[in-house]
């Protein structure tokens, strides 16, 4: 193993689209890519085909031990006494970097991911540019109040970091993540060990690269990739980590509730699943529910987790709404990540693939009518046809599951009052929709569902300054916008005695 990373080349040259590129592999750790201290590597493939595109670095707990270390040194040493403005400064060269580099980001995270390269270049990286941005902005701004509740004494509050925090976060959307999970933590003054997904972890070690290019002091921000069970839970169970942000499955988040109740109750923020209703009501602008019913589950091949994946549609509509609804789902393209007019690429991996078959097998078993798709879209690679199920019964397996996949659930509902009941029986609460025409109706309803956001008319929208998250087992706390700050600090109270 190389401790210093000196002796090692981490680059390996790939092609992507049509264009080869250099690609970092190591693990980044105090400003420089090292190897593994297992010596052991791991592979990450290409959707569309199934060919390994890399072999990177596997991080276990050794290396989250070395990249905690690097982080607390950084902390203790550099970042804790850096101005706001400073990281102001640090956080806008990032999105600098990334603009100026985002056809490869775009191109190198449609490899790894799956997705295509033109969502990621008209969508991911300028969110996750937008998000550093932002977050930028608020460096200077982390503010306390003071209070004065006597005569005798003032108080006043400080927002402080949280110091090393751990991030750990999915493979559906890996640089939008990365820049959710960094731009709040370092504009409150917070040092990072961050784990990618094992299925994607290749944007990140570029966007480690730009982190160092843009002068954020070596240690500040350490990249670790590697599997779940090991360099993950080394994370959540390290005694130096003050906090984890988690974004992934409910599975996952109990089990880093628990390394944090094992270790030292480390605060914990979660990002996890969900299965959003939209609700069409029959006065709603059929059509246009109809395309934002599209984007909120064929977006992103439905590996989204606030994906619209109930639609409840009133009775009155049903049989248009369907009509309509197989008729977009089947004008989708699938193809070539790379091909500019494709708008699906395959599915992760071949592990999320046969989960997707396995829940289309279901509903057919449970009797949904098949409106469209349901199969595998050509012979290789992970593709899923846009698939649309509908006269769902509320207890099927397919309207009850997440199944993050290009699969819906479709079924009719009559009145306003039982739709709602029906929409808040479950477990999740991550997102919902309601497509109207009368405001009053929309304003009734958006108040009732127990969602953490809801979408009137449109879906999937999203905006750095607008909080996201979830109800009931759908997360804890709220990234993005002003809430994220409470996420990365704690609060001192002062109190200061003005008499003797
Ligand atoms: P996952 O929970 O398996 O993995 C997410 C991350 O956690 C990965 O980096 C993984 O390596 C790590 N991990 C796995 N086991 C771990 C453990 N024991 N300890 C620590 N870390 C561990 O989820 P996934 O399959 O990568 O993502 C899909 C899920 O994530 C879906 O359920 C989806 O709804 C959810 N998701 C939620 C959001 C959100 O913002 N709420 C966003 C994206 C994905």
């Amino acid at each position: 193993a190389s401790a210093t990373g000196l002796d090692f080349d981490d680059t390996v040259e790939v092609r992507i689209g049509s264009k080869k590129h250099k690609i970092h592999t190591g693990i980044f750790i105090n400003g420089q890519f090292v190897k593994s201290v297992s010596g052991k590597t791991f592979p990450t493939i290409n959707a569309s085909n199934g060919e390994v595109i890399a072999q990177v670095q596997e991080g276990d707990k050794a290396d989250i031990d070395a990249a905690v270390r690097a982080a607390r040194k950084a902390y203790e040493t550099v970042w804790e006494k850096t101005e706001g403005a400073q990281r102001a400064k640090y956080l806008w060269k990032l999105a600098d970097l990334m603009e100026r580099d985002l056809e490869f980001l775009a191109g190198l995270e449609a490899l790894d991911n799956g997705k295509t390269q033109a969502n990621a270049a008209a969508g991911d990286l300028p969110l996750a540019i937008g998000c550093l941005r932002y977050y930028s902005g608020w460096c200077d701004k982390i503010e306390g109040k003071t209070f004065m509740d006597t005569h005798s004494y003032m108080n006043y509050t400080r927002h402080e970091p949280i110091g090393l925090v751990g991030q750990i976060i999915p493979w559906n959307f890996p640089i939008l993540m990365f820049a959710w999970k960094i731009g709040p933590a370092l504009a409150c003054g917070n040092v990072t060990v961050i784990k990618p997904s094992e299925k994607t972890p290749l944007t990140a070690l570029a966007l480690a690269a730009l982190i160092k290019e843009a002068g954020i002091p070596d240690g500040v921000v350490n990249v670790v990739p590697g599997y779940g069970p090991t360099a993950g839970s080394a994370l959540a169970e390290h005694p130096d980590v003050h906090k984890i942000a988690f974004t992934g499955s409910g599975r996952t988040g109990r089990a880093i509730m628990q390394s944090s109740a094992k270790s030292n109750l480390k605060k914990i923020s979660l990002e996890l699943g969900g299965k959003s209703p939209a609700i069409v009501f029959d006065d709603a602008n059929i059509e246009s529910a109809v395309n934002w019913c599209k984007v909120g589950i064929f977006f992103n091949h439905g590996q989204t987790c606030c994906a619209s994946s109930r639609v409840y549609v009133h009775e009155a509509i049903y049989d248009k709404f369907l009509v309509a609804y197989k008729k977009v789902a089947e004008s989708i393209k699938l193809g070539d990540q790379f091909d500019p007019a494709t708008e699906q690429g395959p599915q992760v991996d071949e592990v999320q693939f046969n989960s997707i078959m396995r829940y289309i097998d279901h509903g057919v078993q449970e009797g949904a009518k098949l409106v469209t798709g349901g199969k595998r879209h050509g012979t290789s690679g992970y593709f899923v046809e846009p698939t649309i199920f509908a006269d769902v019964k509320e207890d099927a397996k397919i309207m009850q599951e997440e199944i993050f996949g290009p699969v819906v659930a479709v079924t009719t509902f009559k009145s306003e009052e039982e739709i709602i009941k029906r929409a808040n029986a479950s477990t999740y609460g991550l997102a919902a929709a309601v497509f109207t025409k009368d405001i009053n109706r929309a304003i009734r309803v958006s108040n009732a569902l127990h969602a953490g956001t809801v979408w009137v008319n449109c879906y999937n929208v999203f905006h750095q300054n607008t909080p996201f998250g979830g109800f009931k087992e759908s997360g804890i706390g709220r990234e993005l916008g002003e809430y994220a700050l409470e996420l990365y600090t704690q609060v001192k109270s002062v109190k200061i005695n003005l008499g003797e």
